[in-house]
């Protein structure tokens, strides 16, 4: 007799999920998604592609048109939002102001009924969790943004989730606090061993983040791959586009992506083949120099820009205005879907 492998279920499975609103086009269009156990998983794409709305389904607080959403294999799509093992935390930690940092864990702790007492002991172990037991009489005020982070955090375990989903957490903080909580967030994740599912527009904080990133465009999954993979290996042109660091390039055999570093300039008249150009903007960069380019060869391809390590540029400048010839090598071109 064979045995049957066991699949684990996934922590969260998508199952042709698709929301209408009331006009227009499918807002989120027949996706489906496995996210692993235990892994940080970013949906990624630019505003209105139908991030928030996934996200939001997922928790309960937006019905799904069609489809289904499993958690650990138990089919949640019908339960309300408390009974499903996920928990939210929103833009900015949405603390209240007034309240200590106990009082903000213990205050979700008392929308579930818990009795006074047990819950600030519970909410004090959940701050002690994250190390801010010492800090728990604090009101957001006086806490740094990290502090803040790990109160909200504190606040989202308090209903024991499953699956933490956050909706763009950094977005509105300045881009060194963003920085440093982005590396605490994906701390926390690993020390909790929990699945986070992260929504966010920027490609750098998904790539900071991910274990999986989800690139959506349109209200469909565009790619799904670890960051390495997406990054390297774009599928579509909207992903190489959107992902950046890519030149779209039109060839006899169609469309492929070549990475702006990967992208060989030459003089003009030197006996690589490729495409001829001119170089329309030389800006440095500090470790490189950026080439602005106009490629006139085989499909009149428009502007491309190719990334100088700094040294090789100085051992051959090139000038504004300057012919050039355009090459890459065969694998570092990525075939595109139409
Ligand atoms: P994202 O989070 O990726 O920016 P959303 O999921 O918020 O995108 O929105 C996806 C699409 O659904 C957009 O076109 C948006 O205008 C529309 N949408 C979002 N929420 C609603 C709503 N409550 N009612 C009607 N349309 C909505
Ligand atoms: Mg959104």
């Amino acid at each position: 007799m064979s045995e049957t492998p066991i699949r684990k279920p996934a922590a969260i499975e998508l199952v042709a999920l698709t929301k209408r609103y009331a006009s227009g086009a499918a807002a989120v269009d027949g996706i489906d998604l496995r996210i692993a156990p235990g892994s940080y998983c970013c949906l990624l794409g630019p505003s209105g592609c139908g991030k928030s709305t996934t996200l939001r389904m997922i928790a309960g607080h937006e019905t799904a048109s069609e489809g289904d959403i499993l958690l650990e294999g138990r089919n949640i799509t019908g339960l309300p939002a408390a009974e499903r093992g996920t928990a939210m935390m929103f833009q900015s930690f949405a603390l209240f102001p007034h309240l200590s940092a106990l009082d903000n864990v213990a205050f979700s702790l008392r929308m579930r009924g818990v009795a006074k007492d047990e819950r600030i002991l519970r909410a004090q172990e959940l701050l002690d969790r994250v190390a801010m037991g010492p800090l728990a009489e604090r009101k957001p005020a006086e806490l740094s943004g990290g502090q803040q982070q790990r109160v909200a955090l504190a606040r989202a375990l308090a209903t024991q989730p499953r699956v933490l989903l956050l909706d763009e957490p950094l977005s509105a903080l300045d881009p060194f606090l963003r920085v440093q909580m982005r590396a605490e967030l994906r701390r926390w994740q690993k020390d909790l061993g929990l699945t986070f599912v992260h929504v966010t527009h920027s490609q750098e904080e998904a790539m900071a983040l991910a274990d999986t990133m989800v690139v959506m465009n349109r209200g469909r999954i565009e790619q799904v791959g670890a960051p390495r993979e997406v990054y390297n290996a774009p599928s579509t042109e909207f992903v190489a586009r959107f992902m950046g660091g890519h030149n779209v390039i039109e060839t006899a055999a169609g469309k492929v992506a070549v990475r702006t570093d990967q992208l060989q300039v030459a003089p003009a008249g030197s006996a690589a083949a490729g495409l001829a150009g001119t170089v329309t903007d030389v800006e440095y960069q500090g470790t490189y120099v950026l080439l602005g380019l106009h490629a006139t060869g085989a499909g009149g391809n428009g502007a491309v820009s190719a990334m100088l390590p700094e040294a090789v540029f100085a051992s051959r400048p090139y000038a504004t205005g300057e012919s050039v010839q355009l090459s890459w090598a065969a694998r570092q071109a990525h075939p595109l879907a139409a």
